[in-house]
């Protein structure tokens, strides 16, 4: 697999997501720089997860759910009306919080599956690929004598891994992490967590975390989102996004040193 970076840069441009009627999240604008961790922090409810689904057209997918404004990856709107939802999942991945191994398939298929719907079928083509993506996510020296064992035997810390190489396979420029390690022990979450900043190399990256301690160790910008309830409604506002340094030192806003200083959330 290549290590030329993917140099992908996202622009978010007044992006507001829907609930129904409800708008979920203050308009957003950021600049997510290429090759970079942007972790995405604040109390449970701000709207954290929902702007990362936005980022590659998964918010849509939840009946009643809709977005405003633009999502710019390097120059194309993934919101323009010619643009295919399926497609710009491929080009932006998502790891989930749970990882996701398929039950009824063995390690080796759950990675060649993304392939054969991406067009692959050439049985060596495959091999290779789900060689190259098990080793950038650093699970082949652990799983290659048992690819035809079924991916739900392997740990958890694993099959978060298995989970990333299925990203990674079909040949991403962004991959978007919501909690991804909320469900590992300490250990495992540290084999994440230095799989990131090796992924970063080459990927653009946004991670949604509930751990602050997370978002200071491996990302480099950080964006701070709080729920505000001034008319009633609780709502979710970007209130600061900087250097993660800058965040977590100096923060330009007073509520991102209430949150980082644990009074609030
Ligand atoms: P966070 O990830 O920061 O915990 P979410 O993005 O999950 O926050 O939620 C932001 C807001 O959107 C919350 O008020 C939440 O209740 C609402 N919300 C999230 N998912 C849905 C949904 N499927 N339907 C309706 N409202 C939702």
């Amino acid at each position: 697999m290549t290590t030329t970076p993917t140099q992908a840069t996202i622009e978010i441009r007044n992006l507001k997501p829907y609930y129904g009627k409800r708008l979920a999240v203050r308009p957003v604008n950021m600049k997510i720089e290429p090759n970079k961790i942007t972790a995405i922090i604040g109390p449970s409810g701000c709207g954290k997860s929902t702007v990362l689904r936005c980022l590659n057209r998964m918010h849509e997918t939840i009946l009643g759910a809709r977005v405003e404004g633009q999502v710019m990856l390097n120059d194309e709107n993934i919101y323009a009306p010619d643009v295919d939802p399926m497609l710009v999942r491929r080009k932006i991945g998502m790891v989930f919080q749970q990882p996701i191994a398929l039950r009824t398939r063995s390690i080796f298929e759950n990675i060649a599956i993304g392939l054969r719907l991406a067009g692959i079928n050439d049985k060596r083509v495959l091999a290779e690929k789900v060689e190259a993506s098990l080793r950038a996510a650093a699970l082949w020296d652990e799983v290659k004598d048992k690819l035809n064992q079924a991916g739900t035997a392997l740990s958890g810390g694993q099959q978060q891994r298995l989970s990333i190489a299925r990203t990674i396979a079909v040949a991403p420029e962004v991959i978007l992490f919501d909690e991804p390690c909320s469900a590992l022990d300490p250990i495992s979450t540290m084999k994440i967590e230095d799989l990131l900043l090796d992924l970063r190399k080459k990927y653009t990256i946004v991670i949604v975390t509930h751990n602050m301690q997370q978002a200071a160790r491996i990302s480099d910008n950080t964006a701070v989102f709080m729920v505000d309830t001034d008319d009633g409604v609780p709502t979710g506002v970007l209130v600061e996004y900087n250097p993660t340094s800058k965040v977590f030192t100096q923060p330009d806003d007073p509520r991102t040193e209430d949150y980082i200083s644990g009074r609030v959330g």
